[in-house]
């Protein structure tokens, strides 16, 4: 037996099958179920929500032999033809290849005789916004005064371009775009029903990439299954997808805990060969950078992956790191190519080191990051007497006047806790370690474009 798609072999039969629509479906089983039927019908959604299903359904509901209700019996030469997609009284038309006015008046000459065999002729326009004017207006006089024995079923993408005069014709459904969990719900009975193995973060992941349309999901799951030689499974799902897996943005994070820089371009070298989409992990480090700082206030990751990194960085940190990544996301199509747009955002936050605010950072690591952000244009004499005389550098009055500056540059120092040995002689060299690290950051061109970046978007918010 030649295979049939998913989304083809899984079409909802009845109102019962119909996932996601539930405020739509009430409403049509109402009407049919007491009989209060109008002439014409309007479904808006985007593709894939189910728009023409409900008009199948509806249609044979209303053409049922035994009688007109929401489940009709399935049995009767009606339903069948229905299920086959083979109704002489159903006449379904794409307005998108049948625009002009000669298509809609052929399609209306014979709308005053009786149905063939049914109760009803049933007129499905898909896209009915992209009927031409002439089109409308030959629709409209039929739709103004219709025999009793028609109805008419719209369905469209963009209602905003159907005439006000065909609009208020029609009752009006906006169907939702489905939510993940809805379609996440459906794959796995799907699947389970089709005797495919597969594991929770690939159906989630495909839920998610279908953006609220359950007959992407159902495509994307075909071809998952073929990609994946039969069964499913989150490495060759997200392969497919070309998208990020949550262990990759976890990987990262480590990395930045670390401030390993060979590590992490060793590790983006690797994304590339993966053909992984840059911009999607530009913006999951974004969603993740987003919960953790929520994280930060509330003391509770969302997920339990993101917990152990909760408190890892200061929130000063992350609002930093955040704002990077919004720049980088914006500067992405202006990078030579993605990879290095993502790798100089990386680098980026890379300057920036987190501050663990569990532990004193060790000399070590605080001398290879003021070396990291001095630029090496002006850096030689500057680490110089940064190495001599830190007390020369103390004395020196502070001329810093932005306050988020100051926190942007050195959020390590200003959240981490002195936890060891005598307090006062530490927080003083915290102090020290503060000014000269602000006047060497401020000569830096990375800091000084950052710096702009946050203006102009501060200006955007404010226009927006
Ligand atoms: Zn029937």
């Amino acid at each position: 037996m030649a295979y049939v798609v998913l989304a083809r072999k899984y079409r909802p039969r009845d109102f019962r099958e119909v996932r996601g629509q539930d405020h739509t479906v009430r409403a049509l089983v109402n009407a049919l179920d007491f009989d209060r039927l109008h002439h014409a019908y309007l479904f808006s959604g985007t593709r894939g929500v189910g728009k023409t299903t409900l008009a199948r359904i509806f249609a044979n509901c209303l053409n049922c032999e035994e009688k007109i209700s929401s489940t009709p019996c399935g049995d009767c030469i009606a339903c069948e033809g229905f299920q086959s997609g083979n109704y002489p009284d159903m006449y379904e038309v794409d307005a998108a290849s049948r625009t002009g006015v000669d298509d809609m008046r052929k399609l209306l000459e014979n709308v005053h005789y009786s149905p063939n065999v049914g109760r009803f002729k049933v007129y499905l326009i898909d896209e009915v916004h992209m009927l031409s004017t002439a089109s409308f207006n030959a629709l409209l006089k039929t739709l103004e005064e219709p025999p009793n024995h028609v109805k008419f079923i719209f369905a469209t993408t963009d209602p905003k371009k159907v005439p006000l005069t065909v609009l208020s014709r029609c009752l009006q459904f906006h169907l939702r775009n489905i939510e993940p969990t809805v379609i996440k719900k459906q794959l796995e009975t799907i699947l389970t029903h089709e005797d495919i193995q597969f594991d929770e973060a690939s159906l989630q992941l495909l839920a998610r990439s279908a953006q609220g349309s359950m007959r992407d999901a159902l495509s994307l799951t075909d071809q998952a299954v073929s990609h994946g030689g039969g069964s499913i499974a989150i490495d060759s799902v997200a392969e497919m997808l070309g998208t990020v897996r949550t262990d990759e943005v976890l990987e990262i994070l480590n990395m930045l805990v670390k401030g390993d820089r060979c590590a992490t371009l060793a590790f983006v070298n690797q994304l590339s060969r993966q053909a992984v989409s840059f911009a999607d992990l530009l913006e999951n480090l974004q969603r993740t950078i987003h919960e953790l700082a929520l994280a930060q206030i509330t003391g509770q990751a969302d997920t339990e992956q993101l917990q152990p990194f909760v408190g890892k960085f200061s929130a000063e940190w992350l609002q930093v790191a955040y704002q990077i990544l919004v720049v980088g996301m914006r500067d992405l199509k202006y990078a030579p190519d993605h990879k290095i747009g993502f790798e100089m955002t990386l680098v980026r936050l890379l300057d920036f080191e987190p501050a663990t605010s569990n532990s004193a950072e060790p000399s070590s690591l605080k001398n290879k990051h003021t070396t990291a952000v001095v630029d090496s244009r002006d850096s030689k004499k500057e680490k110089t007497e940064l190495g001599s005389n830190d007390s020369k550098q103390a004395s020196k009055p502070e001329n810093v006047d932005s306050e988020t500056i100051q926190t942007n540059l050195k959020p390590v120092q200003s959240t981490r806790t002195p936890n060891l040995g005598d307090d006062t002689q530490q927080k003083s060299q915290v102090s020290v370690d503060n000014n000269v690290d602000r006047e060497i950051a401020l000569k830096n061109p990375i800091v000084s474009s950052l710096i702009e970046n946050f203006d102009a978007h501060i200006v955007d918010i404010k226009r927006s």
